[in-house]
């Protein structure tokens, strides 16, 4: 397995749109492998594959404690198929938004149609920190960030701190 590297914001391949995948065989399960591995070491929750710069609608998460049992999910061409009325708000974070942090409003349960690690068809009503993250990641396939939720104001402070860190670190 190998660590990838995370494309960071602004970085405009986070605006792609992802393609659906034909199925799901060795070569894309080897993909889902490093693209946990990749957030694990990060570490995160959630990861979709544009954001190690692989255009396809493809998902990891592990939204267990860490004292869990590591129980790391696999989205395959997921689809939303329904949400509540009911929302919810939730301090949410990003890999490609390094350290910035911002409530964010979502639907609190959503139902998600998908291909599984396998390749089998699979339902699954989500709510929680599940569902939020469901969410998170399902905008990355259309390429939108959490702070594409916020006011423009928000967001533009929050695109020139990344773009300020990103030059410091450049000229190291
Ligand atoms: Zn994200």
């Amino acid at each position: 397995m190998a660590i990838l590297r995370i494309i960071e914001a602004p970085d405009p391949e986070l605006r792609k749109i992802s393609k659906p995948v034909d199925g799901v065989d060795d070569e894309l399960r080897a993909l889902m492998d490093d693209m946990l591995a990749t957030m694990y070491d990060a570490p995160g929750i959630g990861l979709a594959a544009i954001q190690v710069g692989v255009e396809k609608r493809v998902i990891v998460m592990d939204i267990s404690d860490d004292d869990d049992k590591p129980l790391p999910r696999y989205f395959v061409n997921p689809e939303i198929t329904w949400t509540s009325e009911e929302m919810t708000t939730y301090k949410e974070g990003c890999l490609s938004v390094p350290e910035q942090y911002a409530d964010i409003e979502r639907h609190a349960q959503c139902k998600v149609k998908y291909l599984d690690y396998d390749g089998n068809e699979q339902v699954l009503e989500a709510d929680g920190l599940l569902s939020i993250c469901i969410q998170h990641e399902m905008d990355h396939l259309e390429g939108i960030l959490f702070i594409d939720h916020l006011s423009g104001l928000k967001r533009k402070m929050i695109v020139k701190k990344l773009t300020k860190a990103q030059k410091a670190r450049a000229t190291l």
